[in-house]
């Protein structure tokens, strides 16, 4: 069987490793729980014994059917041969129920796949998730306000999950081993829209605006985005500096001004 370095298929070898990832997802004797790229099975071999319901998405035509052939004598794990991104994750899900999420992610579509499971949050059908990606995606996705690595990616993590850096890997633990370091993140959904009482796709809209160039102030942001002058210069909020760049405010400073701008506040 062919790798397929295309396929991010870089498979853990590490043991410890593979038990920590999975005890990262605490007691899932109950759950139903969704495995993103199988592989050759690292982490599913150990999932299968403590979960519910295991359903594991693996694109490879080659590794799917062999997975699904070793694990033929354990019904509650089912193995579908699909690509995760055109997976509705809501049809793996019985009524009712939510699910949570394992994987040593492809990284490739790292950023794609973790859009998906925050869509996923929002409609209330996960509770958790535990995924390996590459360090600097997994810093990114962790970083807080002002730090050099926060950005859209942050701010968008954070206003869906609460998030954990659980350990980061080196490449000697996958074979073959890629050229970056791996972390594992642990997310707990918990969408903060409306606690923040804002809508999700007018602030998620609000966001990319709002960071869409790194080096230009958030106010020049917001005008390449269409805001007039006179909104700006009305509507900004006495607390935020006008000079302020996105990457510096919190999550609670970005609902003040996109509040004030639909002239709300
Ligand atoms: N979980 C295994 C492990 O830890 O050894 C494999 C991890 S490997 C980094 C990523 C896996 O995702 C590969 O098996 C690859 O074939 C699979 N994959 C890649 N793209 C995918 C997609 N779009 N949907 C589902 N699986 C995908």
């Amino acid at each position: 069987m062919k790798r397929k370095p295309k396929l991010g298929q870089n498979f853990l070898v590490d043991d410890r490793a593979r038990h920590a990832i999975v005890d990262a997802l605490g007691d899932v004797s109950q759950r139903t729980v969704i495995e993103i790229g199988p592989g050759k099975g690292a982490i599913t071999e150990i999932l299968a014994g403590r979960c519910a319901r295991l359903i594991a998405l693996e694109l490879d035509r080659e590794l799917a059917p062999a997975l699904a052939q070793r694990f033929a004598g354990q019904p509650q794990v089912q193995i579908v041969e699909a690509d995760v991104l055109k997976t509705d994750l809501s049809t793996l899900i019985p009524t009712g129920e939510t699910a949570d999420v394992i994987g040593n992610l492809p990284y490739y579509i790292t950023s794609d796949i973790l859009l998906k499971l925050f869509d996923a949050g929002v409609a209330g059908l996960l509770d958790r998730a535990v995924v390996m990606m590459q360090r600097e995606v997994a810093d990114r996705v962790a970083a807080s306000p002002g730090v050099r690595d926060y950005g859209l990616l942050s701010a968008t993590a954070q206003m869906h999950a609460r998030i954990d850096n659980l350990f980061t890997l080196p490449p000697g633990s996958f074979s073959p081993p890629p050229e970056v370091y791996s972390t594992v993140l642990r997310f707990e959904f918990a969408p903060r829209f409306e606690a923040l009482n804002v809508d999700a796709a007018g602030f998620d809209r609000f966001l990319k605006q709002s960071f869409a160039q790194k080096r230009k102030t958030l106010e020049n942001n917001l005008r390449a985005a269409g805001y007039t002058q006179s909104e700006l210069s009305g509507r900004w909020p006495a607390g935020i500096a006008r000079q302020a760049r996105a990457e510096s405010l919190e999550l609670e400073e970005m609902a003040t001004l996109y509040h004030a701008l639909r002239g709300e506040a």
